[in-house]
C-alpha cells in the first residue's frame, strides 16, 4: 500500500493522558488509510492495556474535584474549546473526506459545522438544565455518574465524539475517549484543543488503539462507572459483558436496519427518491439508514422505475470533485463486505435492478461500490435482515397496512424508520406501532435536539439534546 508523502502523512506518537502528551508505550502503530486514493495518510499509536489503566487513574483523580466545579465554570470550558474547533471547522472537513470518504462539500455541512455546533449546543442546554426537584419530603437531585468511557466508530467521527464527550464534561464526569482506529485524526484535533484551551488535568484522556485491546481493558476496569459505546451490535455485546461484571452503566448506539413504509397514497416519486438519497447518505454507512423500502405490492413496478432513475443519478468518485455524491467504502474490508452482500442477495432471488458487486467503471483505484437497488425482496433474505452498511437499497412489497408494520417490526433492530402518506394522522398511527427510536414522517427533517438511539438490538441510550446529557447523571434522593 503506498504511503503519503511526509508532509501529507499525519504521524501521531503520543497519547493524551492526565492533561500531558505522553510518547506512547507501544512503537507498533495503526495506520490510516484514505479509501478513495488507498493510500496511508495517517497512523496512530496501537494503545497498551497499561495506557487505559492510567487514563482510567487519571479521570478518577480528576473526578471529585471537577465534579464540584460550578456548572457555569464547566460549561465556560467547552464553550472555549467550541471557538477553537469552529476556527478548524475546514480542516475537520477535509481530514473526514479523507478518512471516511464522504463528498467534501457534505462533510463541511455534516461531519464539521454540526458536530463543532454541537459542542457550544450542549453547554447551552447543560445551563438551563433542572438538575433538582422537590417530591414530598424529599429533594431529588441529579449527580454526574463518574468516570466515563466513550468509545466511537469511524462512520461520523467527531459527531459520536461530542455526542459523547460534551454532555458528561457538562454533567460533571471526567473522560477517557477511545476513537475509532479507522479514522481518528478529527480525535486528535480536538484532543488538541483541549490541550491548547488548558483544560483541568485528567478531565479529558485519549487513549488511541483497537478495540479487543484498549476497549476492552478500559471497558472491564473497576474504576470506570460509565462506558458510552457506539459501534457495531457485536463489539456493543461484548463491551455490555465486561461491563456487567463492575455493574457499570452501559449506554449503546448500535447498528440497524431501518424501513421506510411507503403507503398506497404517499407522494411516491417524492418518497422513493428522498428513500433513495437517505439510503446511499455517507455511502450507506449511515447507521439510521433507511436501507428496506416497503412499498404496496401493486405499485412496486413504479417505486422500481423511480428507484432506478435515481439511483443511477448518483455519480460515484473522489470525494473532492464538487459532482460525486457518492465516495468510496471506508476500508477494503468493508468494500468486500458490501460486495459479498449483493452477490448473497443475487443469490437468494431478490431482482437487481441497478448496481452489482463489480468495481464501478472509472474507478479503478478507491474502495467504490456501485449504487445498487433490490427489489422483490423478501424480509427473510440476509440483503433485508443484516446491516450492510453500503449503498444498497432494498424494495420490500407489502399486501396491506398492517403487512407493512409486520414486515417493518421484524427485525432484530429497530433503530429508525420513515412512514410516507398524504394522511398525517394514518402516518401518526403507522409511525407509534414501529419498534424504533427516530420516524421521520413525510421526510421530516433530522432535529439535533431529539432523543436519537434504538429500541432492540440497537441499542439503549438516547444521544443529543437534553436526553443525551441525562445518560450521564444518576440520581439521588434526600430525606427532610
Ligand atoms: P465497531 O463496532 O467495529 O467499532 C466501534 C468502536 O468500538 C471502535 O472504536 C472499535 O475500536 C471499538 N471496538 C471494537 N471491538 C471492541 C471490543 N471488543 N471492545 C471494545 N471496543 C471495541 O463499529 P464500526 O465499524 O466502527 O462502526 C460501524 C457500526 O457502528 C455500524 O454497525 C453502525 O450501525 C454503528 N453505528 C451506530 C450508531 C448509532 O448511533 N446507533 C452511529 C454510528 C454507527
Amino acid at each position: 500500500m503506498a504511503v503519503a508523502s511526509q508532509e501529507k502523512l499525519r504521524a501521531y506518537t503520543q497519547q493524551y493522558i492526565n492533561g500531558e502528551w505522553a510518547d506512547a508505550e507501544s512503537s507498533e502503530t495503526l495506520d490510516v488509510v484514505n479509501p478513495s486514493t488507498e493510500e496511508v495518510i495517517a497512523r496512530v499509536p496501537q494503545g497498551t492495556a497499561d495506557e487505559a489503566n492510567r487514563a482510567v487513574a487519571a479521570a478518577k483523580a480528576a473526578f471529585d474535584s471537577w465534579s464540584q466545579t460550578p456548572l457555569a465554570e464547566r460549561t465556560g470550558w467547552l464553550r472555549k474549546i467550541h471557538a477553537k474547533m469552529a476556527e478548524r471547522q475546514e480542516e475537520i472537513a477535509t481530514v473526514i473526506s479523507q478518512e471516511v470518504g464522504m463528498p467534501l462539500g457534505l462533510c463541511r455541512i455534516v461531519q464539521a459545522a454540526g458536530p463543532v455546533k454541537e459542542i457550544e449546543g450542549f453547554a447551552d442546554i447543560a445551563d438551563n438544565f433542572t438538575y433538582e426537584e422537590k417530591i414530598g419530603n424529599s429533594l431529588v437531585v441529579k449527580e454526574p455518574i463518574g468516570v466515563v468511557v466513550c468509545i466511537t466508530p469511524w462512520n461520523f467521527p467527531l459527531n459520536q465524539i461530542v455526542a459523547k464527550f460534551a454532555p458528561a464534561l457538562a454533567a460533571g464526569c471526567t473522560v477517557i475517549l477511545k476513537p475509532t482506529e479507522v479514522a481518528p485524526t478529527t480525535a486528535m484535533i480536538l484532543t488538541e484543543v483541549i490541550h491548547e484551551v488548558g483544560l483541568p488535568k485528567g478531565v479529558f484522556n485519549l487513549v488511541n488503539g483497537t478495540g479487543p485491546v484498549v476497549g476492552e481493558a478500559l471497558a472491564a476496569h473497576p474504576d470506570v462507572d460509565m462506558v458510552s459505546f457506539t459501534g457495531s451490535t457485536r463489539a456493543g455485546r461484548r463491551v455490555s459483558e465486561l461491563a456487567a461484571q463492575t455493574i457499570k452503566r452501559v449506554s449503546l448506539e448500535l447498528g440497524g436496519k431501518s424501513p421506510s413504509i411507503i403507503l398506497d397514497d404517499a407522494d411516491f416519486a417524492k418518497a422513493v427518491k428522498a428513500g433513495i438519497s437517505f439510503a446511499y447518505f455517507n455511502s450507506g454507512q449511515t447507521c439510521s439508514a433507511h436501507t428496506r423500502m416497503l412499498v404496496p405490492k401493486e405499485r412496486q413496478a413504479e417505486a422500481v422505475a423511480i428507484a432506478k432513475a435515481k439511483a443511477e443519478s448518483f455519480k460515484v468518485g473522489d470525494p473532492f470533485d464538487e459532482t460525486t455524491r457518492l465516495g468510496p467504502m471506508v476500508s477494503s474490508v468493508q468494500q468486500e463486505r458490501v460486495r459479498s452482500y449483493i452477490k448473497k442477495g443475487q443469490e437468494e432471488g431478490a431482482t437487481l435492478v441497478t448496481g452489482g458487486a463489480e468495481q464501478p467503471e472509472g474507478n479503478e483505484k478507491g474502495y467504490f461500490i456501485k449504487p445498487t437497488v433490490f427489489a422483490d425482496v423478501r424480509n427473510d433474505m440476509t440483503i433485508a435482515q443484516e446491516e450492510i452498511f453500503g449503498p444498497v437499497l432494498s424494495i420490500i412489497p407489502f399486501e396491506d397496512e398492517d403487512d407493512a408494520i409486520r414486515i417493518a417490526n421484524d427485525t432484530v433492530y429497530g433503530l429508525a424508520g420513515a412512514v410516507w402518506s398524504q394522511d398525517e394522522e394514518r402516518a401518526k398511527r403507522v409511525a407509534r406501532r414501529m419498534r424504533a427510536g427516530q420516524i421521520d414522517i413525510n421526510g421530516g427533517p433530522y432535529n439535533i435536539e431529539a432523543p436519537f438511539g434504538g429500541y432492540k438490538q440497537s441499542g439503549n441510550g438516547r444521544e443529543h439534546g437534553k436526553y443525551g446529557l441525562e445518560e450521564f447523571l444518576q440520581l439521588k434522593a434526600m430525606q427532610f
